[in-house]
């Protein structure tokens, strides 16, 4: 109930309470309780739900969502004080209704309560929902990701087989290679069944069927094992998740113009080094640059320089193909590969980008229309040819030169006869 009421903020409504209520009232019933004790344990598990809840509701999304690395430890003071209120009627009521010590009704409702919390809460918390696409880091299975599920089958077995006291720690190990390998979720579902495994084999082994103090203090130490048992993993999934989230935000800002969006200098050469290594096919290089770009800043300031040069990349990309690379090498200047593409295709290509950017004005922020053009240079490496990533470019700055010599907004190619020749 605290999990969807926190995954679902519209549902901790008085009617969201009221049926809350009645859901505990009618499945403490159905077990065969009689009222006054249905309506006492109920009254607890909602007291201890509205003490979580209130602290739990006023966590960002970030921490909510167990994407930070304080999401652990907002979970625990969370699970300690529901806990603890929950141990505070049990504390009232253990002595009238099964006829034990105040402590052992605030203990034993507390730890139980505790457990529940971390072990479940979780699991609702991190349940995936359909997001929007972001930048950041998206896991993706690989078959050797089932190693660590199979290690957590394996140490759950050994915990069947050997059971005992020790057991509640068998899965640990493979529970923090999951942490280190999966999201969240999936850590955290494996986590609670493997809490759930140990309490039961735990509880088979008979802990817990005498009354004397010692075994009281057995049980409550099993319970506290497994709370300890179903925090570590989920909280190394959480630290792991968050840094892999920043490496991911940290390889992105690398390697794009935070301008346009477009490669940077760096990541176009990368991409453009690799690209030219396959010589089994031809390749080609484009050179960009706006024309007159300087006026467009001095008539429409900086800001809308900004946004046309925003614009021009997002139209060059939508010529490309998915395995050509786009990068901005200079203010007002990118370069493109084209991999695999034929002399003719390229230049056709080029082209497409050139009628692109000038047959459509750029809308400004207040709504000014500016039209803009751009010069392009071409050059080529044939299949089985060998060209440095240099080289090919000085051939296209080339050739841009001439485009710009003759007049601008036009396309030209470096030839193969090493002279420019004219479209
Ligand atoms: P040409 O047709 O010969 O290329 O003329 P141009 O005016 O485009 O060339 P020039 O090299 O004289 O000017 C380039 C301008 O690009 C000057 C610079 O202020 C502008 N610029 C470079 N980077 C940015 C940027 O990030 N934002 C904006 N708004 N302008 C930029
Ligand atoms: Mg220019
Ligand atoms: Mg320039």
């Amino acid at each position: 109930m605290l999990g969807f009421m926190l995954r679902v903020p519209q549902s901790a409504s008085v009617s969201g309470w009221l049926t809350g209520a009645a859901a505990f009232l009618t499945a403490d019933l159905l077990t065969g309780s009689g009222l006054l004790q249905t309506s006492i344990l109920s009254s607890a598990n909602l007291i201890s739900i509205w003490a979580a809840y209130l602290i739990l509701s006023r966590a960002s999304d970030n921490v909510l969502g167990l994407r930070h690395p304080i999401s652990m430890l907002y979970l625990l003071l969370a699970s300690a004080i529901g806990g603890a209120a929950a141990g505070l009627v049990g504390m009232l009521a253990n002595p009238y209704l099964f006829g034990g010590s105040m402590l052992r009704g605030f203990t034993f409702w507390w730890i139980t309560e505790v457990v529940n919390y971390v072990a479940i809460l979780p699991i609702f918390l991190t349940a995936p929902v359909q997001r929007a696409e972001s930048t950041g880091h998206k896991w993706q299975f690989r078959k050797q990701d089932i190693l660590p599920t199979l290690a957590v089958l394996l140490s759950c077995l050994a915990m069947l087989l050997i059971g005992g006291p020790g057991a509640v720690a068998f899965p640990v190990l493979a529970l923090l290679w999951c942490a280190l390998v999966y999201p969240v979720f999936p850590t955290a579902i494996l986590t609670l069944l493997c809490s759930l495994l140990a309490l039961l084999t735990l509880s088979d082994s008979g802990f817990h069927h005498n009354v004397t103090g010692i075994d009281d203090a057995a049980l409550f130490s099993i319970r506290l094992g497994a709370a300890v048992v179903a925090i570590a993993p989920v909280m190394l999934s959480i630290v792991t998740n968050h840094r892999n989230e920043l490496m991911a935000q940290l390889r992105y800002v690398s390697m794009h113009d935070a301008l346009t969006g477009a490669g940077n200098r760096a990541a176009f050469c990368q991409e453009a080094e690799r690209i030219l290594q396959q010589k089994q096919h031809p390749h080609a290089v484009l050179m960009i640059d706006l024309d007159h770009f300087k006026q467009v800043n001095d008539k429409y300031g900086h800001a809308g320089g900004d946004r046309v040069l925003c614009e021009v990349a997002r139209r060059i990309q939508s010529c490309l193909r998915p395995d050509d690379q786009l990068g901005r090498i200079g203010g007002e200047e990118f370069a493109v590969v084209l991999y695999a593409c034929h002399p003719d295709d390229a230049k056709d290509i080029a082209e497409r980008i050139r009628f692109a950017i000038a047959a459509q004005p750029v809308t400004l922020s207040d709504n000014k229309l500016i039209t803009v053009t751009t010069s392009i240079g071409v050059s080529f490496v044939e299949n089985g040819a060998s060209k440095s990533l240099e080289s090919l470019l000085a051939e296209a700055d080339g050739a841009l030169y001439q485009s710009k010599e003759s007049g601008r907004n036009c396309v030209r190619w470096w030839s193969l006869a090493n002279v420019s020749t004219q479209g």
